[in-house]
């Protein structure tokens, strides 16, 4: 299963925006996004000083699904797959795709508390460590439907980590669209989420839609 492992501060500082990668650091003064003054807030590598053009239309676009890509750290051929199944749904598949990414198990694993960082949340599912009405799950793309309960294994609940989370657990905040019972280590979904409950930043979802069908 491919990933990105490369510096991930690259990729926001590509965007020009904060994509969150990072769990608590990017709440912190360290965040290069923040640190670094107007000026020095160039897209990384060899060319990002040069003089910025004004972008094409379709460079406009790209962005934009890169942008979505990067925040839910998925690669180019899944989230290809995702925009498929998206379209195939009828409605407005700029939402589509959105709700799909959200209900995710890596996502909804990570929006519940679990873990820091979506690319975390990525890694305890694949271990192994949680389990989807009672049975083992870890494909990270495991699409959740509501009503769906999502706990952490019995015998994961002893590991270090997670009884650092289990203190933790409480003060966090969980979307409306889920719900969680922090002393039973589980949570649910209750529906999915409207376009207005998913916590993302200013992004057109509907650049994507025109990306894909050029
Ligand atoms: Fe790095 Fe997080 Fe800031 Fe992005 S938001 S640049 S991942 S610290």
């Amino acid at each position: 299963m491919a990933r990105y492992t490369g510096p991930v501060c690259r990729l926001c500082r590509r965007e020009g925006m904060k994509l969150y990668l990072k769990g608590e650091r990017c709440l912190g003064p360290k965040c290069p996004i923040v640190k670094r003054s107007p000026q020095r807030n160039f897209p990384p590598g060899q060319h990002g000083q040069k003089r910025t053009r004004r972008p094409s239309e379709h460079g406009l676009q790209l962005r934009e699904k890169q942008k979505i890509r990067r925040f839910y750290g998925i690669m180019e051929r899944q989230f290809r797959k995702h925009f498929a199944e998206a379209a195939r749904q009828g409605g407005v598949t700029g939402e589509n795709l959105l709700r799909i990414l959200e209900m995710r198990l890596d996502n909804v694993v990570y929006r519940l508390g679990f873990a820091d960082s979506r690319a975390q949340a990525r890694q305890i599912v694949r271990h192994g460590h949680f389990w989807v009405n009672g049975r083992k799950t870890d494909v990270p793309s495991y699409q959740t439907r509501p009503g769906d309960v999502i706990e952490v294994r019995p015998q994961s609940r002893d590991k270090e980590y997670f009884k650092v989370v289990a203190e933790v657990l409480n003060s966090r905040r969980v979307p409306e669209w889920l719900l969680m019972t922090p002393n039973e280590m589980s949570g649910r979904v209750v529906n999915p989420p409207a376009r207005d409950q998913i916590d993302i930043p200013s992004v057109n979802e509907q650049l994507v839609v025109e990306f894909y069908s050029r």
